[in-house]
């Protein structure tokens, strides 16, 4: 078996022979004391456990290592869904917005871009209507488009 020298730290070879004498590291020709017996078993448990509480404090401290299972649980916990984010703007555009992430974009449209519809509709006769269905079918199609962006920044998180 091996011991470390004190000095460089290199493997000395223990011999019984010498076992409490002085001895001469072959690495550094530094003299030390080879352990005896009894010391060597000891020194051996330790120098295994030292090894460990390096990984335990690692992993501990291993909130960095936590990211890397972070980034892992994110991607399962947002997922969206364009279709879920279309249908949610189908039934009030916006809505599907704000599902997808983009609230306030979608808090304008769900209650501010209906009053400026209707408020251009009065100001040009009823003509400004025409202006619905583009917001309604722009909003579904937005809606789908937000939350293929979020998908896509969540997957650049990982
Ligand atoms: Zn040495």
């Amino acid at each position: 078996m091996d011991i470390a020298c004190p000095y460089c730290q290199g493997a000395v070879l223990w011999d019984a022979a010498t076992a409490g004498q002085s001895v001469s590291c072959p690495h550094c020709s530094g003299l030390f004391t080879m352990p005896n017996m009894q010391s060597v078993p000891q020194a051996i448990p330790q120098a295994v456990q030292q090894p460990q509480p390096g990984p335990q404090g690692q992993v501990v401290g291993g909130a960095p290592v936590q990211p890397g299972y972070g980034g892992g649980y994110y991607p399962p916990a947002p997922p969206k869904s364009e279709v879920l984010a279309a249908i949610l703007s189908f039934l009030w555009v916006g809505l599907g917005q704000v599902y997808a992430g983009e609230v306030v974009i979608g808090l304008l449209l769900m209650f501010v871009a209906p009053g400026a519809i209707a408020v251009i509709a009065v100001f040009t006769f009823g003509f400004g209507l025409i202006l619905f269905p583009v917001y309604w079918i722009g909003g579904i199609w937005h809606a789908y488009v937000c939350a293929a962006n979020a998908n896509r920044r969540a997957t650049g998180m990982r």
